[in-house]
């Protein structure tokens, strides 16, 4: 067995029944450790009527109750500030402080101490060395170093692991750029938004071909482009490098990662952390591959601010194959599938905004912006889609193959609106929210 592949070859190896028992016993831990020490877990408990000795079988775990994003907004701001009553441990052991974006709503404030420190860079370990970083790696970082987690955790973890990290925090796109030239940069983490920006700056504004840059691996987070094939073949065209998937959050952790086989879809570290999928109608467990349902998440060793049984709201699926990797580590299907919040009916048929990026990205001659809108006229949903022409084509040559392939991928008619290159806002966020429904409230 080759094991120069894996971060801890014993644990991603382990067989699934001694998995199992592993996370068996780190849940019992990890439950009797929240029960004891966090008011707002106990009070949920309490009132559910569960204690830590009903937990004999990872199946007793489904009737422990969840924990939703709008509870942790409730407890923010209270004592002790500014964490509220699920804080674990005295203040005076937090060393970081990392929020969440607010996209639906009030932050939650995520305090770790520094044991959950190293344990974010040991989860981010699994991750860059399964996509083949090693200590001979130069790591660039281009993201903005604030308050929201982000990459943080990659760069202690690249740190780790023996690569020299070059953090590219305050600089513009350009100036990443050229540093990364400058300094012969292997690899780099980024959201896929920003992989495209940066490589169409590159061409447009500075007469720079990405591809030679000597990128050979990109790791990108927050988005689920790196999962959408027709997104993850632009940005590896575009630098000539390898991306790879990975998906995490504050409130969880690094929970998720792509090898470097490519597996069109992404491991679960379940040595660390316990998924369970549930059916968005009946609420039922899924324990097969088959069917997506949303991610219940528990990060089995996080301390300060406990993650137990947390509704995640992204939508996945268990993959029946194995990979070729050899990890024991199962898979899911094509990464994370969307978020339960955006995927929704329009004239009665799901849609879930993925599947309209796969097809825009998939045309040759469509910019890499786009936009959706969903809205009402009368009675009726209508679903607008803003997509840019490259200078090279003309709407004729591809208005009837967008139509087509919308309507084959989503069973859906759309109203299209060209825009020159260009044209389209550019975000100046990393993370872009280019799906908007105006039927809900945000
Ligand atoms: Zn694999």
């Amino acid at each position: 067995m080759k094991t120069e592949g894996y971060w801890n070859p014993v644990l991603e190896t382990l067989s699934f029944e001694k998995l199992q028992q592993l996370q068996l016993n780190k849940f019992k831990r990890i439950f009797r450790w929240t029960y004891d020490h966090s008011r707002f877990h106990r009070s949920l408990y309490d009132t559910a009527g569960i204690t830590p000795d009903d937990i004999q079988a990872l199946s007793d775990v489904r009737h422990v109750p969840k924990v939703e994003k709008s509870m942790m907004q409730q407890i923010q701001r209270k004592d002790p500030f500014p964490y509220g009553d699920a804080l674990c441990v005295p203040l005076e052991e937090v060393s970081a402080f990392r929020q969440t974006s607010g996209t639906t709503g009030q932050p939650v404030y995520q305090p770790d101490t520094w044991q959950d420190w190293e344990w974010w860079a040991e989860c981010w370990a699994y991750i860059l060395w399964a996509q083949g970083y090693r200590p001979s790696d130069r790591v660039f970082l281009p993201f903005g170093y604030n308050i929201f987690v982000a990459f943080w955790a990659g760069h202690y973890a690249a740190e780790k692991i023996g690569c020299e990290v070059v953090p590219g925090g305050v600089l513009d796109t350009q100036a990443r750029l050229l540093k990364i030239e400058e300094l012969k940069a292997t690899a780099m983490m980024a959201t896929p938004t920003y992989i495209l920006r940066m490589a169409e700056v590159a061409k447009t504004k500075m007469g720079m071909d990405p591809s030679k840059l000597g990128i050979k691996k990109i790791t990108c987070a927050g988005e689920p482009g790196a999962g959408i094939p027709s997104t993850k073949a632009r940005m590896e065209k575009a630098f000539n490098a390898k991306v790879y998937d990975h998906s995490g959050a504050t409130e969880i952790g690094a929970w998720s990662f792509e090898c470097d086989c490519q597996p069109h879809g992404m491991h679960v570290n379940e040595g660390m952390f316990l998924v369970e999928i549930e059916d968005i109608e009946t609420g039922e467990i899924i324990d097969s591959p088959g069917k997506s349902g949303k991610m219940i998440v528990t990060a089995l060793d996080r301390m300060a601010q406990p993650c137990v049984r947390f509704d995640s709201k992204d939508v996945i699926e268990w993959d029946e194959t194995s990979c070729d990797c050899g990890r024991t580590f199962r898979l899911i299907k094509g990464g994370v599938q969307g978020r339960a919040d955006d995927i929704t009916k329009v004239k009665g048929v799901l849609l879930s905004p993925a599947a309209i990026e796969e097809v825009v990205h998939s045309i040759t001659g469509l910019g890499d912006e786009y936009e959706v809108i969903v809205d009402k006229q009368g009675d009726v949903d209508r679903i607008k889609l803003k997509v840019e022409l490259m200078p090279e084509v003309t709407k004729a040559q591809i208005q009837d193959r967008l139509k087509d392939e919308l309507r084959l991928k989503t069973n859906l008619g759309y109203m299209i609106e060209y825009y020159d290159f260009g044209g389209l806002p550019r975000s100046r966020v990393m993370k872009s929210r280019r799906f908007k429904d105006l039927r809900k409230k945000y």
